[in-house]
């Protein structure tokens, strides 16, 4: 675990910030692992062929996902994007030139349950190419014959999202879908933006994986497109077209190559220790307080992480846990939980993106709130603005 240096927040005037939310874009997604640091530094001061640098993005890719070859987006959303295009254009430059303009043949079909929003909706990412969405099945439920018969003539590619932000249950299997898709001919886009695991999704069938760089694998802001060689070189010619305002400078592709290497010897176990021991910690924290109650939380789509989930009984703990929540990210420095499931009566604390001695001032900052909740001196926050603060945020931004 670095160290992190609150000198950055007072030299430059930022309100300091700790993050046990998880990888979000509102907060600049994760600390960037060293390697990838001192890559992006590196490559600033020269120039550099983008296409043998992306040629050597592939290669990377590859030895990490098993794919035939990738190459580096700006961001997962981008590489969404790019890779329907691909689908629709193939390598006919003079397509690529038209889109968003299209034939008919530019469906994308999409299970009903997988239409999220990651900061934006992922329909929106599919609409930028002139595609459109192609609704399967409805949002609990996506049965064979629902995917089999919304494959018509007019579908270029199938998106399947592998995500906390989909729906839980009632799905496709990602194997079913690919085995579906392949007996119609369609490609297999796969969102994995947030998944740790880099290979299973290609070898249960998918044609394209598609993760971010600046999450779990701590990059720059970048995303990583990696699957059949044809695909993607159809996704990557992209850039001649819609992909030029989606623009990724050879230091953000260099510094997702660095961090893809330091991924493979990175010390995960090192790091579960740790990130366990905060929970721990966390869980002391809590205890003793009446309404207040913890459990070690397993990531919803299996990734190895785990979070503390704290599960408040608002009458007995005097605070509903958006109270709790709320006032976690007025202390000093600021504490950003996840509290994106308030409604279900928890919060979560997510430890994958600590800094040496975060943990022991969110504890020490938990008891001082929950001692607070108990004398009935936490203010409750309003649930509808907290539920449209994202929004807020953006319209408010820069006004004085
Ligand atoms: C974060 C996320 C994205 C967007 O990733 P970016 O690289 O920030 O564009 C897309 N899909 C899912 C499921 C995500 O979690």
């Amino acid at each position: 675990m670095s160290k992190v240096n609150w000198n950055f927040y007072t030299k430059n005037g930022f309100e300091p910030l700790i993050n046990v939310n998880g990888t979000m874009t509102g907060i600049g997604a994760s600390r960037a692992v060293p390697q990838a640091v001192a890559a992006t530094a590196e490559i600033m001061p020269h120039f550099v062929n983008m296409h043998e640098l992306q040629a050597k993005a592939s290669k990377v890719i590859a030895a990490a996902t098993g794919a035939e070859a990738g190459f580096i987006a700006a961001s997962a959303s981008a590489g969404i994007s790019m890779a329907v295009a691909g689908c629709i254009t193939g390598l006919n430059v003079g397509h690529v030139e038209q889109l968003p303009q299209t034939s008919e043949k530019n469906k994308v079909a999409v299970q009903m349950g997988h239409l999220c929003n990651y900061g934006a909706s992922i329909e929106q990412a599919v609409r930028l190419t002139g595609a459109e969405v192609s609704i399967v099945g409805q949002s609990t439920q996506t049965l064979d014959h629902q995917l089999q018969a919304a494959l018509d003539d007019h579908v270029v590619a199938a998106i399947y999202v592998v995500s906390h932000h989909v729906v839980e249950y009632g799905q496709m299997p990602l194997k079913r879908f690919c085995e579906i898709c392949h007996n119609s001919n369609v490609p297999v886009i796969v969102d994995a933006a947030s998944e740790y695991d880099l290979q299973i999704f290609l070898a249960q069938g998918a044609d394209i994986v598609i993760y971010s760089g600046h999450k779990f694998l701590g990059g720059p802001t970048s995303g990583i497109v990696a699957g059949k060689r044809d695909l993607i070189k159809a996704a990557y010619i992209q850039n001649l077209g819609i992909a030029r305002g989606m623009k990724i400078g050879k230091e953000s592709i260099f510094g997702a190559m660095a961090a893809l290497t330091a991924w493979a010897s990175r010390d995960h176990a090192a790091i579960r220790q740790q990130e366990q021991a905060a929970l721990s910690l966390w869980a002391k924290a809590c205890h003793g307080f009446k309404g207040i109650d913890t459990n070690i939380q397993a990531d919803v789509t299996h990734n190895p992480l785990d979070r503390l989930k704290i599960t408040v009984d608002s009458a007995k703990a005097n605070a509903s846990p958006a109270a709790i929540a709320h006032a976690l990210g007025q202390f000093e420095p600021q504490i950003l939980v996840r509290d994106h499931e308030v409604e279900l009566g928890y919060i979560q604390l997510d430890p994958c993106n600590l800094a040496d001695g975060h943990a022991e001032i969110v504890a020490s900052a938990l008891k001082q709130v929950l001692q607070k909740a108990a004398k009935s001196q936490l203010q409750e926050p309003d649930t509808n603005l907290m539920r449209n603060a994202g929004i807020q945020s953006y319209l408010n931004w820069n006004s004085d």
